[in-house]
């Protein structure tokens, strides 16, 4: 595939040719970093996980090169920290067994920056060679800004397809910052209850993250078991594992609503119901 950044990269773990490895492609997640689609989608991965007719591909859209870095890490250059980051990406491709793992290689800025349209072309041809069923990013009240960057392109890419290419759903996932806050009649529920080992594989192997200290498997791991808990007050757990998605899908059927708007309206709901709670014991 030709990208506008002659460094972008399509990596296929089991080395069909390119067009075909994207074209089996049923469930796509476009992420901002290395490590943020194993951390946000374990249940699409595990869903298309040794599965004929089901495939996952993985989208990371910046180059890695402003990595925090420690431990061994510490005195890597940031060329040095893009390709460690690279092929942990690599790893994790690997061991989900993706259809395809898509390195589009910007710099963060060029995604933090509302004009600047290469990555979403990027996107829409990442659309049309895979033209996902189901595509999930980063939702919109997350507080990282290249994440927030990387779910507004998401959405002017796939609102440039033709109607009857675009996905049937879009789910904007949790990374910084969680989505418990969601009346729970617009979250999006998306269970992992299952291959506890294979996702703690997924998220180990992005050590250049964690060995500096933070946790991020370990927290990932404990976000689900936490929002499968809370998730009902009076019901016996089922699940052991729950990531939530905020549900984008309105914002790509209907092309002419206002992103802000649309968030509004969750936080408006949420901020009621806190409200109606403590007036009801007053
Ligand atoms: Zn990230």
């Amino acid at each position: 595939m030709k990208f506008n950044r002659d460094t972008a990269v399509v990596f296929v773990p089991d080395n069909l040719p390119e067009d075909e490895a994207l074209a089996r492609t049923t469930h796509l997640c476009i992420a901002a970093h290395q490590d943020d689609i194993e951390i946000m989608a374990p249940q699409p991965i595990l869903e298309c996980f040794q599965q004929e007719d089901k495939w996952f591909t993985g989208v990371v859209v910046t180059d890695g090169r402003g990595s925090p870095r420690k431990g061994i890490y510490e005195k890597y250059s940031d060329e040095e920290m893009r390709l460690v980051r690279f092929k942990e990406q690599y790893k994790a491709a690997v061991v989900g067994e993706y259809a395809a793992q898509v390195m589009l290689d910007y710099p963060s800025k060029v995604i933090k920056n509302g004009s600047e349209t290469a990555p979403v072309e990027d996107m829409i041809a990442v659309m049309k060679a895979t033209r996902p069923q189901i595509v999930f990013t980063h939702n919109l009240a997350d507080k990282h800004l290249t994440h927030v960057g990387v779910a507004v392109k998401v959405l002017q890419a796939i609102r440039n397809l033709p109607s009857h290419e675009r996905p049937s759903h879009l789910y904007g996932c949790e990374v910084w910052r969680g989505l418990d806050w969601l009346m729970d009649n617009e979250k999006v529920v998306l269970e992992s209850s299952t291959q506890g080992n294979l996702q703690a594989a997924l998220l180990g192997v992005h050590d250049s993250q964690i060995s500096g200290g933070k946790r991020y498997d370990l927290a990932a791991m404990g976000r689900r078991l936490a929002n499968a808990t809370y998730f009902a007050s009076h019901d016996v757990d089922t699940a052991t594992g729950l990531t939530y998605a905020m549900d984008l899908t309105p914002l790509i059927t209907d092309p002419n609503l206002d992103i802000h708007d649309f968030v509004q309206g969750h936080i408006d709901r949420f901020a009621q119901d806190v409200n109606t709670l403590i007036t009801a014991v007053m």
